[in-house]
């Protein structure tokens, strides 16, 4: 089952990968592809800045406006908190 990885831009497999969600396989095609393909390496440095911290957020509880969230996501960001928000 082998799918051509490297020719396609596929944004859901590049937010899988910046989640290492994908198998070694999978990770491997994954960066032959942004090795060659400078639109998905700028997507997937947006996926790894914004989107853990996003999922921390909206885990805890929903933001309360946008500014909040840029704020929250910045500090996150210099303090590394870790997985210490995750619900039980
Ligand atoms: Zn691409």
């Amino acid at each position: 089952m082998k799918k051509n990885a490297i020719s396609g831009c596929d944004p859901e497999r590049l937010s899988a990968y910046a989640d290492g969600e994908l198998s070694r396989a999978e990770r491997r095609a994954q960066e032959l592809h942004l090795d060659a393909c400078a639109k998905c390496r700028a997507l997937l440095s947006d996926f790894k800045a914004l989107g853990a911290g996003v999922k921390r957020i909206t885990a805890a509880k929903a933001p309360r406006d946008l500014k909040e969230t840029l704020l929250l996501l910045a500090r996150q960001r210099e303090r590394r908190p870790g997985r210490r928000r995750r619900p039980a």
